[in-house]
């Protein structure tokens, strides 16, 4: 259930030249329960004082089932941005007004397809840096593959692209591939791809007897990922879509 409380910043950092990595602990010292894939609002007011509100998810890495105490986003800068304003300038021991969780892009228990089809472009992918723990706990039984397709333009852009990297060489069954739009690495990697997520999906022939698919991020990505899947044959019930845009 959706709560209210303040978070104060208590650290950050540049994941990239214009995103920031942001942990905040509540004002109460009372911990938050979300369910990995799930948001949060943050509410401010214009300059003209009028009220308004912008969507983060939680990228926080728990165990995926305890409430935690640092609550982890990460925030893309958008030219002129009111949130970005905010949430660029706040300096540790700054607060701010803050709800949730919010949101239905999770893992469900009831999913019994074999492969999960994750992708994301920018902070899209900070949803599956939460659901570590919990794709981990479903790759151990043995039976199901993990692949996560992560959008960017270049490998400066790959945000958390070490630990996606460190997860897949301890889980078999999980493959990351940071697909590229622009510029490849400097030293180019086996499962790194050329070109845009969508286009990486011929190469893994979706199927609607296999594959289950996540998609988060950048509406245009979103958008053109869910007409691909649908011409493989998903139905729509098995293809989840996180969205970011304003909420204004
Ligand atoms: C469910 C959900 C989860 C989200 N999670 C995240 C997240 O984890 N990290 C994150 O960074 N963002 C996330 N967003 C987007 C976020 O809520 C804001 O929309 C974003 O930070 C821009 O807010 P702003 O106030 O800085 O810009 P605004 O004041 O809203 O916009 C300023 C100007 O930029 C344009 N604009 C807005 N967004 C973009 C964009 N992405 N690209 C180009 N132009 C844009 C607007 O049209 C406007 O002209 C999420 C959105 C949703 C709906």
């Amino acid at each position: 259930m959706a709560d209210h409380f303040q978070l104060r910043l208590v650290d950050s950092h540049m994941l990239a030249p214009t995103v920031r990595h942001l942990a905040f602990e509540r004002v109460d010292g009372q911990p938050l329960a979300f369910v990995p894939g799930q948001f949060l609002q943050v509410h401010f007011h214009y300059d003209d004082g009028t009220p308004t509100k912008r969507s983060y998810s939680v990228a926080t890495v728990g165990d995926g089932q305890s409430p935690v105490q640092r609550i982890e986003i990460a925030v893309s800068y958008v030219e002129g941005g009111a949130a970005t304003a905010l949430l660029g300038g706040l300096e540790v021991g700054g607060e701010i007004d803050a709800s949730g969780p919010y949101g239905r892009f999770c893992l469900q228990d009831a999913d019994v397809h074999p492969r999960y089809l994750l992708l994301a472009t920018g902070t899209g992918v900070t949803p599956y840096r939460a659901m570590l723990p919990k794709l981990a706990r479903l790759l151990a039984a043995g039976d199901r593959e993990v692949v996560l397709l992560y959008g960017a333009r270049s490998e400066q852009e790959l945000l958390y692209g070490a630990e996606f990297e460190a997860f897949a060489q301890a889980h078999p069954g999980f493959t990351f591939h940071g697909c590229l739009s622009r510029q490849p690495r400097t030293e180019p990697r086996p499962d790194d791809r050329a070109g845009h997520v969508q286009d990486v999906l011929a190469e893994l022939q979706p199927h609607a007897d296999r594959d289950i698919a996540y998609l988060c991020g950048n509406p245009n990505m979103v958008d053109a990922a869910f007409t691909a899947l649908k011409e493989y044959g998903l139905p729509v019930a098995q293809i989840r879509r996180e969205k970011y845009i304003s909420s204004r």
